[in-house]
C-alpha cells in the first residue's frame, strides 16, 4: 500500500466560521479550526483575543451566534442543552485554572464525581476513582478535601477527574495558569502522556510556549480569528 492510499482520519472536532459576540463586544469572528482524534493541540494569543471563548464553543458551554461546531461530523451547536450536557458528561472532560473541584468534597468525591452523576453504581464509580488515583500516585491523598490541597496535587486531581469517564476529549483552559513553571510543567507533562496513552485528544489553551511545546500542533488566536494552516488549506 502506498503512502497516498492510507485513509485520512476526518476531524474528531471542529470549528467553522464561528462568531461569538458578549452584548456589542465580538469575541470571535469566522473562527475556524479542527482536531483529530488523538491530537494535542494547544491555543495560543493575547489575552482578550478569544480563546477561552473559543474553547467554550467547542465543548458545547456556549452556542455561537453564528458558524457551526461538529463533534465526530454532527452538528453540536444545535443540540438542546440536555444533549449537550450529556455529551459533555459523556464524552468531554474539563481541566481548568482552578474551580473545577468541590473544596469540601474529598480527593476521592471528586475523582468519582462525574461517574456518579453519570449514574454509575458507587462502588464501581470509586473503584474506577481509585484506580485514576493510584495511576497519578494521589492515592495517600484519597480522604484530603480538596480546598486543602496545593495547586499542583489539586490541578493532578482534576486530571484524574477529567479522564475518569474515559473522555474522547480533554478541554484545558491555562491548566497551568496558577502554578509556578515547574509544578505546570510537571501537570502538562502528566496530562499530555496520559492523553496519548488513552488516544484522548486534548485542546489547550495556554498563554505560555512551555505549554504549547507539549502539543503536536498550535493556533494563535488573534482578535476573534484563528491562524491554522490545516484549516486555511496551507497544509493537509
Ligand atoms: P482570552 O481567553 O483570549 O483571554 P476571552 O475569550 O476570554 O479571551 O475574551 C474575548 C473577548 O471577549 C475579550 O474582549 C473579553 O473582554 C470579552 N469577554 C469575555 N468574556 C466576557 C463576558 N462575560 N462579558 C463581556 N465580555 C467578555
Amino acid at each position: 500500500m502506498t503512502v497516498d492510499a492510507l485513509p485520512v482520519p476526518g476531524p474528531l472536532l471542529e470549528a467553522r466560521s464561528v462568531g461569538r459576540s458578549y452584548g456589542r463586544t465580538p469575541a470571535l469572528r469566522e473562527a475556524s479550526l479542527s482536531v483529530t482524534a488523538g491530537e494535542i493541540l494547544a491555543i495560543m494569543g493575547p489575552s482578550g483575543s478569544g480563546k477561552s471563548t473559543l474553547l467554550h464553543c467547542l465543548a458545547g458551554i456556549f452556542t455561537p451566534d453564528a458558524g457551526e461546531v461538529r463533534f465526530d461530523g454532527r452538528r453540536l451547536d444545535t443540540l438542546s442543552d440536555a444533549r449537550r450536557s450529556e455529551l459533555r458528561r459523556t464524552a468531554f472532560g474539563f481541566v481548568f485554572q482552578f474551580g473545577q473541584l468541590v473544596p469540601e468534597l474529598t480527593v476521592a468525591d471528586n475523582v468519582a464525581l462525574p461517574l456518579l452523576l453519570g449514574r454509575a453504581g458507587r462502588r464501581r464509580a470509586y473503584r474506577r476513582a481509585d484506580d485514576w488515583l493510584e495511576r497519578l500516585e494521589l492515592d495517600g491523598l484519597r480522604g484530603r478535601r480538596t480546598g486543602e490541597l496545593s495547586g499542583g496535587q489539586a490541578q493532578r486531581v482534576a486530571i484524574a477527574r477529567a479522564l475518569v469517564t474515559r473522555p474522547k476529549v480533554v478541554f484545558a483552559d491555562e491548566p497551568t495558569g496558577a502554578l509556578d513553571s515547574l509544578t505546570g510543567e510537571k501537570v502538562m507533562e502528566l496530562l499530555v502522556g496520559l492523553a496519548r496513552q488513552e488516544g484522548t485528544t486534548v485542546i489547550v489553551v495556554t498563554h505560555d510556549a512551555r505549554v504549547a511545546a507539549c502539543a503536536d500542533r498550535e493556533v494563535i488566536v488573534r482578535d476573534g480569528r484563528v491562524t491554522d494552516p490545516y484549516a486555511s488549506g496551507v497544509l493537509r
